[in-house]
């Protein structure tokens, strides 16, 4: 009998922290624990926190609150990018048992054991080598797959090569296996998650383009989006094959651009221009003009003037995109971008956020008024919105119906027909592939 029985989970951050989370929670119930809600008195709670996040460390302080208000002799245990960042000042938290560094965490039933101290389990990122391979299964839709951790990139604004170490990954076989796994379930779409996914092998005998080859052929799973690659290493081959070759992957791109000012780019250390970015814009859509293309940035990084900010705008508008996810920028200890010039005042910094929200809106628009009346495929999700149903077509247009649970989890044949005050996409279902 465990000493503890009942865990919930709380992820912070992104869809890689989701996909660890849901790992380990496998690993406690191999354990004989039960996976409970994080309000049903648990006895432990894992919470996997993020460095990324805007005040991580109020978040983690919140949340450790709530955790002993609702089970005040329970076991609050902190993993994940901040505890491996910080973790004597989460070991300060009151309520805090146990926290665990990146290499530690995936060890998390053989330090279960309360004490009167709080513990902490932490190594130098240097020597976190180890891969363990993740996937999420929170939901029948969808899965997402680690298939990469770490990067050896060092841009100047970007804190995650210290909190998750150097790029690594299994080998294409075991990968292809855990996509097996993933294809006996009922999930029907997989998203491709890592740090830096297209640094895949390292340069080694193994790479990307030969990953993603490998998984097309893993008969069970209907889709497979590609999260966000980096464009200097999405290459016309990668391009080619998703759009023209492959039987699953879906025609939709997220890129990170960061910034449309050549200046600003040197700066951030990235490893392209806007001339290479354009390029691959370019490349995709003349594969394929319906694809949709997410691209990241970032505003307000030290020293990027009026004009960068123009350029940017200017750069984005020029691109034929379909949404912008847009960050502002914020200062992180330890990295080098705070020396490389003037703070940019936080008001500036969310007027060029604005700015950008509303373009992004426009860009989004343009991209779903151009499918109106296309037949695509859809695969709804398993949520009833107020009566509707909703799902992404392959090129990731958000569509919904009223909701009908024979369509939950399923692919349907669709007409696009018109977008609702909500912004969502109408349609017509044409047939039910189940
Ligand atoms: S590519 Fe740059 S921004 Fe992305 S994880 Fe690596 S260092 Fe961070």
């Amino acid at each position: 009998m465990n000493q503890f029985e009942r865990v919930a989970f709380y992820t912070l951050g992104c869809k890689l922290n989701f996909s660890e989370t849901s790992t380990i929670a496998r690993l406690f119930e191999e354990g004989g624990f039960a996976k409970v809600e994080f309000d049903e008195n648990p006895d432990i709670f894992v919470i996997n926190t993020c460095s990324v996040t805007e005040n991580a460390d109020k978040k983690c302080k919140q949340l450790v609150k709530r955790a002993k208000i609702i089970s005040p002799e329970s076991m609050v245990v902190i993993l994940g990018c901040y505890a491996q960042l910080k973790p004597d000042e989460i070991s300060k938290i009151p309520g805090v048992d146990l926290v665990l560094g990146a290499n530690e965490k995936f060890n998390v039933l053989a330090h279960l054991k309360k004490q009167s101290q709080v513990k902490i389990v932490h190594q130098n990122i240097k020597h976190t080598h180890e891969f363990i391979p993740s996937f999420s299964l929170g939901d029948r839709t969808r899965s997402f797959l680690k298939i990469q951790d770490g990067c050896d990139y060092f841009c100047t604004f970007c804190t995650i090569p210290l909190a998750r170490g150097k790029s690594r990954n299994a080998g294409i076989d075991k990968t292809v296996f855990e996509a097996e796994r993933i294809a006996k379930t009922e999930v029907k779409e997989v998203v491709l998650t890592g740090v830096n996914i297209g640094d895949f092998g390292q340069g080694g005998d193994e790479n990307f383009f030969g990953l993603i080859q490998a998984l097309d052929k893993v008969d069970g799973i209907e889709r497979y989006r590609i999260s966000s690659i980096e464009p200097n290493l999405l290459s016309n081959e990668i391009i080619e094959f998703c759009l023209n070759e492959a039987k699953r992957f879906v025609p939709h791109f997220h890129i990170p651009l960061q910034s449309g000012s050549d200046v600003i780019l040197e700066k951030m250390r990235r490893k392209y221009k806007t001339a290479l970015f354009a390029d691959r814009i370019a490349q995709i859509k003349k594969f394929n003009p319906n694809t949709c293309i997410g691209v990241d940035v970032i505003v307000g990084f030290p020293g990027e003037t009026n004009e960068d900010f123009l350029a940017t705008v200017d750069f984005l508008k020029s691109l034929d995109i379909s949404y912008l996810h847009v960050f502002t920028y914020s200062e992180r200890a330890n990295t080098g971008a705070p020396k490389l010039g003037a703070k940019v005042p936080m008001e500036v910094r969310r007027e060029r956020s604005k700015i950008l929200h509303l373009l992004s809106d426009k860009k989004k628009s343009n991209f779903y008024n151009s499918q109106i009346g296309m037949t695509k495929t859809v695969l709804f999700e398993q949520d009833n919105n107020d009566g509707w149903l909703h799902g992404f077509t392959e090129n990731y247009v958000k569509v919904k119906t009223p909701f009908s649970s024979h369509l939950v989890n399923q692919l349907c044949s669709i007409q696009l027909t018109e977008i609702d005050r909500d912004g969502l996409m109408k349609c017509n279902i044409l047939t039910n592939f189940a």
